[in-house]
C-alpha cells in the first residue's frame, strides 16, 4: 500500500531552492500551504510553468491586492450552521474545512486562512434537520473542503442521514481527491463498498470531480476512477478556467476529451472568481469565452455539454455568445425568480473580469 504523506510546511518539500522556499514561506503566512507526496511527485521541477506546480505551490503574485474574500457572497446564503441554501432545490453541506492540497486559486480560502471562522461544524445535525424540513431541496452537495477527505465512517453517517430524507434524490460529493490523492480510494476498499450500498435507483450519488489539467489524470487516478464507477456512482467534472494552467484551448479540449473517454463528462467550467490572492489566475470574460468555445470545438459530443459560467452572488450566469461586440449572458440558476432564464448583455470589452452585485461590469 502506497502511503501518502501530507506536508504543510513549504520548507519541508523537495524541489524549490532554499532561497525560493524562504520567500514562499512568507506567502504561506497569509495563505496556508498544504500538499502531499503523491501530488508533488507529478511536478516537473525543471519547468517553472508546470501546471501542477502552479496549482499547489505558492507564488509571490498572491500578495497582489485584488478581489474580495467571498466574491460570491456565499456566507449570505448560510441558513444554519454548515448549510448553504442558495437555489431552491439545492443545499450545500459544508462538511469539512480540509482539502487534499490547497489550490492556490481556491475560491473558498476564507475557510483556510488564519483566524478563519468555523463554517463546517463537527456536528451537522442542525443542517440535516434544515434539509429534512425543506421539501423543495431534492439534491445536496457535500463539500467544504473536500467531501472525500472525510473518513468513510463520517461520510457514511452523513449519506445515511440524507438517504433517510425522502425528498433528497441526489447526493453529490464535491472532491478533488481523485486528482490530489487517488490513494484515498485505492487504500480504502470500504469507501466504494459504502458508496455502492447507498447509490440506488432514485437515490443517485454523484462525485463532482475537479480535474484542472490533463496531467492530473494519471494511471493511479484512473484506477481510482474505475473503482468509483463500479460502485454505481456517476462522475462529472468541474473546473475553473485558470490562466497559466488550462487557458490553452488545446489543453482544455484535451481535458474534456480524456475525461469523457473515462466516463467523466464535463459539467461547469467556471470563471475564476475575484477572490483575494487569485489575480494571477484570472482571465477577462471575453478571452475566457473565446478559449472555451475553441476548446469545445475540439471535443467529442459529450464534451460539448460543458457550460462556461460565473458562480455569481445572484445565480449561475452562463457566458452564452458574443454578438456584435456584446457578450450575451444567461442565467442558468437564479436566486430571484424574476431572473429565471433571463438573458442580458454587456460590452465585449477586454478588461471586464466579473460583474458586481448589481450586474455592472467590473474592470481591472
Ligand atoms: S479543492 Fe476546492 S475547496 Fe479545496 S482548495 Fe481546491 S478549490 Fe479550494
Amino acid at each position: 500500500m502506497y502511503k501518502v504523506e501530507y506536508i504543510t510546511d513549504i520548507e519541508k518539500i523537495e524541489g524549490p531552492s532554499y532561497d525560493e522556499k524562504k520567500r514562499l514561506k512568507e506567502i504561506t503566512e497569509h495563505y496556508p500551504f498544504r500538499a502531499n507526496s503523491y501530488y508533488l511527485s507529478l511536478i516537473d521541477w525543471n519547468d517553472l510553468d508546470d501546471p501542477i506546480r502552479k496549482i499547489v505551490i505558492p507564488a509571490e503574485e498572491e500578495l497582489t491586492a485584488w478581489g474580495r474574500i467571498d466574491a460570491s457572497n456565499e456566507s449570505e446564503y448560510m441558513v444554519v450552521s454548515g448549510c448553504e441554501h442558495k437555489y431552491r432545490d439545492t443545499a450545500i453541506l459544508l462538511a469539512t474545512q480540509v482539502c487534499g492540497c490547497y489550490c492556490r486559486f481556491c475560491f473558498r480560502k476564507r475557510l483556510f486562512i488564519k483566524g478563519s471562522q468555523r463554517e463546517a461544524p463537527a456536528d451537522l445535525s442542525e443542517a440535516i434537520s434544515y434539509i429534512s424540513s425543506t421539501p423543495s431541496i431534492n439534491n445536496v452537495l457535500i463539500t467544504g473542503g473536500d467531501g472525500l477527505i472525510l473518513s468513510t465512517k463520517r461520510l457514511k453517517k452523513i449519506i445515511e442521514a440524507l438517504n433517510n430524507i425522502d425528498h433528497v434524490r441526489v447526493i453529490r460529493i464535491g472532491s478533488k481527491l481523485l486528482a490530489f490523492n487517488p490513494y484515498r480510494v485505492l487504500n480504502d476498499p470500504g469507501l466504494c463498498e459504502m458508496l455502492s450500498q447507498y447509490s440506488r435507483p432514485n437515490k443517485q450519488i454523484y462525485i463532482m470531480t475537479h480535474f484542472n489539467h490533463p496531467k492530473e489524470i494519471t494511471d493511479v487516478s484512473m484506477r481510482a476512477i474505475e473503482l468509483i464507477k463500479r460502485s454505481g456512482v456517476v462522475l462529472s467534472n468541474q473546473t475553473p478556467l485558470l490562466k497559466g494552467i488550462n487557458d490553452d484551448p488545446q489543453i482544455l479540449g484535451d481535458l474534456f476529451n480524456i475525461l469523457s473517454y473515462h466516463g467523466i463528462p464535463p459539467y461547469y467550467v467556471f470563471i475564476n472568481r475575484p477572490v483575494i490572492g487569485n489575480k494571477e489566475f484570472s482571465i477577462p470574460l471575453v478571452e475566457a469565452y473565446r478559449i472555451f468555445e475553441r476548446a469545445r470545438s475540439m471535443g467529442s459530443g459529450l464534451s460539448k455539454r460543458a457550460r462556461l459560467a460565473m458562480s455569481h452572488s445572484t445565480g449561475k450566469i452562463e457566458l452564452a455568445a458574443i454578438v456584435d461586440n456584446e457578450l450575451i449572458l444567461r442565467y442558468q440558476r437564479f436566486v430571484k425568480f424574476t431572473d429565471m432564464s433571463k438573458v442580458f448583455k454587456i460590452p465585449a470589452d477586454a478588461d471586464i473580469y466579473w460583474l458586481d452585485d448589481d450586474l455592472a461590469p467590473m474592470r481591472f
